[in-house]
């Protein structure tokens, strides 16, 4: 396998390195779909005193966003 990979011409390594890389996303997508979401705090705005809080609207108060990748699986967000 990694003789054939040697033997490969610059071109082919590229395209080889682009699948296995392609195919490690996707993966990443299957086993970890989400990813924290930017615009809040585990899905709190706090408020300036830090007593209070409201849900984030983006994520509605998940604190988590779906990433693009796991959306591309199929995979659909819920609350
Ligand atoms: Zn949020």
């Amino acid at each position: 396998m990694l003789t054939a990979f040697t033997n490969l011409d610059p071109t082919g390594r590229v395209i080889v390195l682009a699948v296995l890389g392609t195919v490690a996303y996707l993966l990443s997508g299957l086993f970890w779909p989400y990813t924290a979401c930017q615009a809040c705090h585990g899905g709190k705005h706090s408020s300036p005193t830090g007593k209070n809080f409201g849900l984030c609207r983006r994520c509605r108060g998940s604190g988590k966003k779906l990433r693009l990748v796991a959306r591309l699986l199929g995979r659909v967000e819920r609350g």
